[in-house]
């Protein structure tokens, strides 16, 4: 465990940047502070490994109070990733992660290999081990820093916006890696960020900071974006809280009706649909799915439709995801009917928004 008792830092420069900060974060949780620029994110982080000296105030970790133990140990205990991932530049992606382990005085042939396999853990291809920085993508040196990280097996990591420098996508990957890797690692993380969905995504508890180095709210994601506990913490989490806060509700009550679907055989899906919409009914007042020989979707043929191209589907309900895919799956889609599919990628069946409405509902009733 880790825990802030009455810590303040100010700077020379005058206000503080960090004010009477009181925070227990648990072993083995994704820890998430977030808050606009400048509220003392960074600064709280870099106190629990020493690279920021508190001006008042103590912080221990498992008991020890961390201003006794010398910083280059405690910098040794805990992983370090940053936003640019701070590779060194004249040294090879297998030479970066093993730099801990040659410093703690592990054989070369093993740091090289223990850093083989944490370029698997991080998802990057044993192909890149001997890339230069400069070689690989924003997302993949961000890997590199988080398999770096990982390298001593820490029991404490600490990451200050890892991900932000990253486009969305890879943003989103890289994070549903860091939890699955957390399932299997049960590390402590404390994770800054100033995005809120990243928190509310990764946080098993989030802090939200304030200006002036506050923290306004400390709780589970799923309490912040539900009971808000202030008109600053309203604001910053934002005007679609209450979708976003359908992500921590499950969809498995929303019905799944048969799909009226279409099968396109063969290698030639624009063929098969003229031939599939030609054997149509033209007067057909429904919506049809198009499925492959496999049973995917494709996309839609509209009402009456008898031709060529199909509509795109929206997105995809995947079996186990919460109301909010559900939601966006219905209101997504060209038809109105969300498409709902199996860990395979099979459709099951189609859900409608009326009726996810009504789960949602009922979802509230129950906790009133
Ligand atoms: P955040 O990570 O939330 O953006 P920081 O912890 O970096 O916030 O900064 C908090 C406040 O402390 C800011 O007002 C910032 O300007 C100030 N600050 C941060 N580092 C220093 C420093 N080394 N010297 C002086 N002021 C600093
Ligand atoms: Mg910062």
């Amino acid at each position: 465990m880790v825990e802030f008792r009455g810590v303040s830092k100010v700077y020379q420069t005058g206000n503080p940047a960090v004010d009477n900060l009181n925070l227990s974060i648990e072993s083995g949780k994704i820890t998430v502070f977030v808050g606009p620029s400048g509220c003392g994110k960074t600064t709280s982080l870099r106190m629990i490994n020493r690279m920021v000296e508190p001006t008042s105030g103590t912080i221990t970790v498992d008991g020890r109070d961390v201003s006794t133990i010398p910083a280059h140990e405690l910098r040794r205990s805990m992983g370090y990733v940053m936003q640019q991932a701070g590779l060194l530049p004249h040294r090879t992606v297998i030479e970066n992660i093993s730099t801990v382990l040659r410093l703690n005085k592990v054989p070369r042939a093993q740091a090289r290999e223990r850093s083989l396999e944490l370029l698997k853990t991080v998802g990057l291809p044993e192909s890149m081990a001997n890339r230069y920085p400069n070689q690989l993508s924003g997302g993949q040196q961000q890997r590199v820093g988080v398999a770096r990280a990982l390298a001593a097996d820490p029991p404490v990591l600490l990451m200050d916006e890892p991900f932000s420098a990253v486009d969305p996508v890879v943003r989103a990957e890289l994070q549903q890696e860091l939890l699955r890797l957390q399932r299997d690692l049960a590390k402590t993380i404390i994770f800054v960020t100033h995005d809120i969905d990243e928190a509310t995504v990764l946080g098993d508890r989030v802090a939200v900071f304030a200006v002036g180095g506050r923290v306004a709210q400390y709780a589970p994601p799923e309490e912040i974006l539900r009971a808000p506990v202030d008109d600053f913490v309203a604001n910053f989490v934002g005007r679609d809280r209450g979708f976003r806060r359908l992500s921590f509700s499950t969809g498995e009550s929303v019905p799944i009706h048969p799909a009226n679907a279409v099968l396109l055989n063969g290698a030639s899906p624009t063929d098969d649909v003229e031939a599939a919409a030609a054997s149509r009914d033209s007067s057909a007042s429904s919506w049809a799915l198009a499925v492959d020989a496999d049973n995917h979707p494709l996309g839609w043929l509209a009402p009456g439709s008898t031709s060529s191209p199909l509509i795109p589907g929206g997105s995809l309900f995947h079996a186990g995801d919460p109301l909010r895919n559900a939601l966006d799956a219905a209101l997504s889609s060209p038809s109105g009917l969300g498409v709902a599919v199996d860990a395979d990628g099979q459709v099951t069946g189609l859900v409608k928004a009326s009726e996810v409405l009504a789960a949602i509902e009922s979802v509230r009733e129950g906790r009133s």
